[in-house]
């Protein structure tokens, strides 16, 4: 899916050489890196990592845009897989009690036929072996699509979108939330906002792109 070279038995979607080419940030061995400066002071978190960079005519967009608009769900799974294996051991994930996707409106599911999020939280979880939380925060609100949006709109467009539908579901765990790409935070922000009722709760951050 990357460079165009015919795949050998073991590899999937990505060939090897390209794997170990991927643009990753290794940022979650820093702390105050630069995803937690964009969003220090908006929510209450812990630790805040990406796995690739996210830069235009880089490796990472091809591979995002075959996961959200061709259905190639298994790269979600594959990158969310290799980016568990970099995190494994690290002291951002040894406090984590579970993932949580960033969820999708039922009605966007139904027409992406999944959540690109999920897919990235199941290879997480496969290999990291935490278990998946979902159904728990929910996207109540359909909204239209945050790409061709400010800053300012974007926030707009998501700050009262995400419900907890059982707080006790989540009290007292460090979740692990995950999104595809972190631009403005701004998704993030209103998950955070929304998790906030939820009693004893930390939050860290994982997404497969940055792009600041
Ligand atoms: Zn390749």
């Amino acid at each position: 899916m990357v460079c165009g070279e015919e795949l050998i038995q073991s590899e999937e979607c990505i060939c090897l050489r390209c794997v170990y080419k991927l643009p990753r940030t290794h940022n979650f061995k820093y702390p105050d890196n630069a995803a937690e400066q964009l969003m220090a002071g908006r929510i209450p978190f812990e630790r805040i990592a990406s796995f690739c960079v996210y830069a235009k005519k880089g490796m990472l967009p091809p591979l995002i845009h075959q996961l959200k608009y061709h259905r190639h769900k298994e790269v979600g799974v594959l990158l969310g897989r290799i980016f568990g294996e970099d995190l494994l051991g690290s002291d951002f994930l040894k406090p984590i009690d579970a993932i949580v996707p960033v969820p999708l409106h039922p009605k966007k599911e139904k027409i992406r036929g999944f959540n690109q999020a999920e897919m990235i939280a199941r290879g997480l979880s496969e290999v990291t072996s935490l278990p998946l939380l979902l159904g728990v925060l929910i996207r109540a609100v359909f909204n239209p699509t945050q790409t061709k949006r400010t800053k300012t709109q974007r926030w707009e467009n998501v700050k009262h979108i995400f419900r907890v539908n059982d707080p006790d579901a989540f009290a007292d765990k460090h979740l692990l939330l995950v999104d595809d790409v972190i631009t403005t935070g701004s998704t993030i922000e209103a998950c955070g906002v929304a998790l906030q009722q939820c009693h004893r709760l930390k939050i860290s951050v994982a997404t497969l792109g940055e792009v600041f």
